[in-house]
This record gives structure tokens, C-alpha cells and sequence, in this order.
């Protein structure tokens, strides 16, 4: 898994979150074959929705809980993944992550964030 560049930052993540992206990585190089690609964490330069986890600020233990993954077709296209291609995608991507995690897709990445 990789950051797509030097703008996200992953600093205060909560510790919880690299097994699950560990699991998802897997995922996206068997299903897509790229890793997982992450396009937002904890840098507060990205406006996210009030109250979003992604700001440390607003979890119970003050550590990042949410990240954005890129959820584009392969690695050499920018096309977002489509139709039932995606869904199929989503849900596996909701297995792997695992029931203390929501995914959420909103429509060009997805959410992934830890809620318990
Ligand atoms: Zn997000």
C-alpha cells in the first residue's frame, strides 16, 4: 500500500488501522492488480464532512480513523471502477476489512473507517 503522494499524511492513525489495510492491499492487488492506494488520512488540508474522522479531533482516542482509497478500474486508467464490477468490489472490500470497519463508497473512493 502506498499514499498518492505527500499531501496525505498518515501520522496519529489509529494502530487498528494498518491490519485492516493490510487485509484490504491484499484485495485490491488480487482484484484490481495495484495496491491499495491511499487519497486522504489524517492532514487536515482536506476538507472532509463536520465531524469526520478523519480529523483526530473528533474520535473518542484522538487518532485518525478514516481513510479514502482509490477506487479507479486498474492502475492505468483514471476510470472509476463501474456497475456491478464495483459493487462486487465494494462488498469484497467490506469482507476484508472486517465488522469493526464501515465502507463507505462515495462514488469516486472509498470511505473506509474504523467505527467501534
Ligand atoms: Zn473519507
Amino acid at each position: 500500500m502506498r499514499t498518492k503522494d505527500k499531501s496525505v499524511s498518515l501520522e496519529q492513525m489509529s494502530p487498528a488501522m494498518w491490519p485492516m489495510a493490510n487485509r484490504v492491499d491484499h484485495v485490491y492487488r488480487e482484484e484490481l492488480g495495484y495496491e491499495l492506494m491511499i487519497t486522504a488520512g489524517s492532514e487536515l488540508t482536506v476538507k472532509h464532512k463536520k465531524g469526520s474522522f478523519h480529523y483526530p479531533e473528533n474520535t473518542p482516542d484522538k487518532f485518525c480513523r478514516a481513510i479514502d482509497c482509490r477506487t479507479r478500474a486498474s492502475k492505468y486508467t483514471e476510470t472509476q471502477l463501474q456497475g456491478d464490477k464495483r459493487i462486487d468490489f465494494h462488498n469484497k472490500i467490506i469482507v476484508a476489512a472486517g465488522e469493526n470497519f464501515q465502507v463507505i463508497d462515495e462514488g469516486n473512493h472509498f470511505n473506509i473507517e474504523l467505527d467501534r
